[in-house]
């Protein structure tokens, strides 16, 4: 089976997805020798922040260096490749299962000796906020007064919970979800040299399905391009398999609402339950649609400004929805999908609260600013 994150997981910086504000200044600061002691790495899962900290480590010890280009050629850099063995030196340290004051002496003791075979000796602490406060507390003075051989990254999905002493001592970056454009271009990158045909569509599915994680929108690819045929990646294929609401059926329920279509509204409710897909699936693919359709309405050049992420034709098509329909019930529209959203979570009948919401929206606004 095909393990697209092992495959492309990055061996440099520059190779990272998404966080430039990140792996920017920190190439400046290893090439122009001014690398910190100690960094903090926080933000979402999936994101890059035990990438990055291996990418430093290896960065850090190439033997043409410290550079952020490591010559991938020396011992080290073999040694910390993607998927290559590891360094003695390079220590990764789960705090989830090393938290206590024992783990924290231990490493205090072993983190004395010079390294073994590399420029420094490296600890990534990962799920940082785990360690307990004592824990944190004895590896404080090491932060503080480090051994000039020793290097720390932590790094933690809940900085709040970072001991503010540690946080202190650290340069600390934070990373973001990537946008859904980025992942895209990521996406079809690896398309490419898997050989793989797709549709733009699809990918943009995969990079929703992502939602914001590299790791995550690699691992539904895989899926997908495992499940595909000849003709590659499709629209079709994806919204099928990814239990998203074909937009075609969003294009329906929103000319309905339009058109003040009741018929044609309950049609596709029924054709929802009819495909199995899940009510709340849709309800809130629907809330999105009337998103960017408020978004669009504002914003004509919303697309170009990356405000939302679909294909040209579907552009074209919202806006002229967007148009037909008017910021006013648009808004109303939208209050009334995600009170109906909430209302179906845990619904017994879920068929039944989605068709009242349907009613909900056809009814003409109480205040009659609607034509
Ligand atoms: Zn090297």
């Amino acid at each position: 089976s095909l393990a697209l994150y092992r495959t492309y997981r990055p061996g440099r910086l520059a190779d990272v997805i998404g966080q430039e504000h990140v792996t920017v200044p920190l190439a400046r600061a290893i090439d122009t020798g001014r690398a910190h002691h100690a960094y903090l790495f926080t933000g979402p899962r999936g994101c890059g922040k035990t990438s990055t900290a291996r990418i430093l480590a290896r960065s850090l010890n190439c033997e043409q260096g410290p550079t952020s280009d490591p010559c991938g050629e020396c011992g080290s850099c073999q040694d910390l490749a993607p998927n290559g063995p590891g360094s003695i030196d390079v220590v990764e340290m789960d705090a989830a299962s090393h938290r206590g004051i024992d783990d924290a002496r231990e490493l205090r003791e072993k983190a004395m000796y010079a390294p073994a075979a590399s420029r420094y000796k490296v600890y990534i602490i990962d799920e940082a906020h785990q360690l307990t406060v004592d824990a944190a507390n004895a590896l404080l003075k090491l932060i503080e007064e480090p051994p000039p051989h020793l290097r720390f990254v932590f790094a933690t999905t809940e900085p709040d919970k970072i001991l503010a002493t540690i946080r202190s001592r650290t340069h600390h970056y934070p990373y973001r979800l990537v946008t859904a454009r980025r992942l895209q271009e990521h996406l079809a990158w690896m398309c490419d040299q898997e050989g793989v045909p797709y549709e733009a569509e699809a990918l943009a599915l995969v990079a929703r399905a992502g939602a914001g994680s590299v790791r995550d929108a690699q691992s539904v690819l895989g899926q997908l391009i495992a499940g595909s045929g000849p003709e590659g990646l499709t629209y079709a294929d994806a919204v099928a398999q990814l239990g998203f609401t074909d937009a075609a059926l969003l294009d329906r329920v929103v000319d309905a609402l339009a058109d003040s279509d009741g018929p044609e509204m309950f049609a596709v409710v029924d054709s929802v339950v009819e495909s199995g897909l899940d009510p709340r699936r849709f309800a809130a693919d629907v809330l999105e649609r009337l998103r960017d359709l408020v978004v669009l309405h504002e914003v004509p050049e919303a697309a170009d400004q990356g405000l939302i992420d679909a294909p040209d034709n579907v552009i074209a098509t919202m806006k002229e929805q967007s148009a037909r329909l008017g910021l006013a019930q648009l808004s109303r529209a939208a209050d009334l999908v995600s009170v109906g959203l909430s209302e179906l979570k845990g619904a017994t009948a879920p068929r039944l609260q989605l068709e009242l919401l349907m009613a909900r929206l056809l009814l003409p606004a109480a205040d009659g600013s609607e034509a």
